[in-house]
C-alpha cells in the first residue's frame, strides 16, 4: 500500500501561471495548497507564450477578470517579491486601411470597455503617425489602451510558485497525476510512480491536457491543442515600449510584437500549428513563420530587414468556443476547474488564480464567471 506523502485543503494539478497563481492567493487566505506538476512550473503555455498582458480585445464580459488580473500585474514585483519583466508601455490595436469597417467596431467596442472600466483612445490620420511613426502606411487607425503592456512569461509562473512556497504552499515538480477521484470526503491523487495526495478539494489546471483529467471525473471537455508561432529578431535599440497588434477577422492578419529592454523584437500571431500534448511537442512550421513575417512588414515595414535569431512555439488547450472553463464542477463536489485559456490566458492569469482562489475560500466571486460554466459541454 502507498504511503499518503500529503494531505492539504486543496490540491493543484498542474504548475502553469493558472495553478501557481491560485496557490499564492490560496496561501494568502491562510489555506493548505500542493501544486502538482507532471514537469517543471511554467514550463509550459505559461512560460512558452508571448507576454502580451492585453485587456482589449477579450470579450466585455471578460474585462472584470482582466482588470483584476491587471492590478496584479501593476503590484507583481513587490507581491511575488521578484521581476517579472512587467512593462506597462500601453497596448494598441490596429485595422489596415483594407479593412475600414474596422473602425466602427473599435469605436463600438471602446465605448462598451470604457463602462467597464477600460480606457481606450482612438486615435487616427496624422496624430497617429507622429505618435507612432513606425506604423506602415496600410495602418488605418489604432485603439490605445495606455495602461496595459507586457512581460515576461519565462519568469511569471515560477515566480508566482516562489512565492506561494514562501508562504507555505508544497510545490512538488516532477510528479505526474495519472489518475483522481473522489474517496469519501478527501480526493486522492495518484502520481505515476506510485504517491498519493489527498486533498478535500481540487483544482484542475492542468492547460492542454486538462480535458482529459476532467474526464476522470465524468466530466470531459474537448480541448484542441494548437501552437501560436513566435519569434525572435536581433537585438536593436530599445525603441518601442508597447505591445501592438493587428485587429481582423482573419486569423492569418492577427500579428503582434513587443520589443523587450534588452532589444529583440518578439513577434506572433498568425496561423496556429497544430500541437501535440502526450508528446509535449509543440513544432514551429516554417510555413507560418513566412505567412506571419509577411503580414509583420504590412504593420511596422521597418521590422522586415531584421535578422530572425529563434523561433519556438507552446502546447496551449483551445475549447470550441474560445472560452475557458472556470468554476465548479457541476457534478463533484469540492471539484474546480480552471483552464482552455485558448490562446489569451497570460494576462487574466493572475486574476483567474485569484478568482479561483476567492471562490474555493468564499464560495462566491463578484467576478462573472456564467459564460465560463462547464455544463455548456454537455449537449
Ligand atoms: C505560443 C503561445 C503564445 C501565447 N501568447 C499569449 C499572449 O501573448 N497573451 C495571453 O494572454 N496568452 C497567451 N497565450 C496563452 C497562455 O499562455 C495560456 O492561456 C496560459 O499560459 C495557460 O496557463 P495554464 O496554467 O492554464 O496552462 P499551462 O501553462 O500549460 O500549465 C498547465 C500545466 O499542467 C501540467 N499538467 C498537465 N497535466 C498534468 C498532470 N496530469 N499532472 C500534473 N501536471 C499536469 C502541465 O505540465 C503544465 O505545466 C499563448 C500561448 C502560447 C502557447
Amino acid at each position: 500500500m502507498n504511503a499518503v506523502t500529503t494531505h492539504s485543503d486543496v490540491a493543484i494539478i498542474g504548475g502553469g501561471l493558472m495553478g501557481c497563481s491560485a496557490a499564492f492567493f490560496l496561501r494568502q487566505r491562510g489555506i493548505s495548497v500542493t501544486v502538482l506538476e507532471t514537469d517543471k512550473v511554467g514550463r509550459q503555455a505559461s512560460g512558452t507564450n508571448f507576454g502580451n498582458v492585453r485587456r482589449q480585445g477579450r470579450p466585455i464580459f471578460q474585462l472584470p477578470l482582466a482588470n483584476r488580473a491587471s492590478a496584479i500585474w501593476r503590484q507583481a514585483n513587490a507581491l511575488l517579491g521578484s521581476d517579472v519583466e512587467y512593462l506597462q508601455g500601453g497596448h494598441m490595436r490596429v485595422c489596415f486601411r483594407d479593412r475600414p469597417g474596422n473602425v466602427g467596431a473599435m469605436e463600438d467596442y471602446a465605448a462598451k470597455a470604457r463602462e467597464e472600466g477600460l480606457d481606450l483612445e482612438l486615435i487616427s490620420g496624422n496624430m497617429l503617425r507622429q505618435r507612432f511613426p513606425w506604423l506602415g502606411p496600410e495602418v488605418l487607425a489604432a485603439s490605445w489602451s495606455p495602461l496595459d503592456g507586457h512581460a515576461n512569461p519565462r519568469l511569471a509562473a515560477p515566480a508566482f510558485a516562489r512565492a506561494a512556497a514562501r508562504l507555505g504552499a508544497a510545490i512538488v515538480e516532477d510528479t505526474k497525476i495519472v489518475h483522481a477521484s473522489k474517496q469519501g470526503e478527501d480526493f486522492e491523487l495518484v502520481a505515476e510512480d506510485g504517491r498519493l495526495f489527498r486533498a478535500p478539494v481540487v483544482l484542475i489546471t492542468a492547460g492542454a491536457w486538462a480535458g482529459k483529467v476532467a474526464a476522470w471525473f465524468d466530466e470531459p471537455v474537448p480541448i484542441t491543442p494548437r501552437a501560436p508561432t513566435m519569434t525572435v529578431t536581433e537585438p536593436v535599440p530599445f525603441a518601442i515600449p508597447c505591445s501592438v497588434g493587428v485587429m481582423t477577422p482573419e486569423e492569418i492578419e492577427t500579428v503582434y510584437f513587443r520589443q523587450v529592454e534588452r532589444g529583440n523584437l518578439v513577434l506572433g500571431g498568425s496561423t496556429r500549428a497544430p500541437s501535440y500534448p502526450d508528446e509535449y511537442r509543440a513544432w514551429v512550421m516554417p510555413q507560418n513563420t513566412l505567412t506571419q513575417l509577411e503580414h509583420i512588414r504590412r504593420l511596422a515595414p521597418g521590422l522586415a530587414p531584421l535578422q530572425i535569431i529563434r523561433v519556438w512555439s507552446g502546447i496551449e488547450g483551445y475549447t470550441d468556443d474560445y472560452l475557458p472553463v472556470m468554476g465548479p464542477s457541476a457534478k463533484v463536489p469540492g471539484l474546480f476547474h480552471a483552464f482552455g485559456f485558448s490562446g489569451s490566458g497570460f494576462q487574466i492569469g493572475p486574476g483567474v488564480g485569484e478568482t479561483m482562489a476567492e471562490l474555493i475560500a468564499t464560495g462566491a466571486t463578484d467576478i462573472p464567471l456564467a459564460p465560463y460554466d462547464v455544463r455548456r459541454f454537455d449537449k
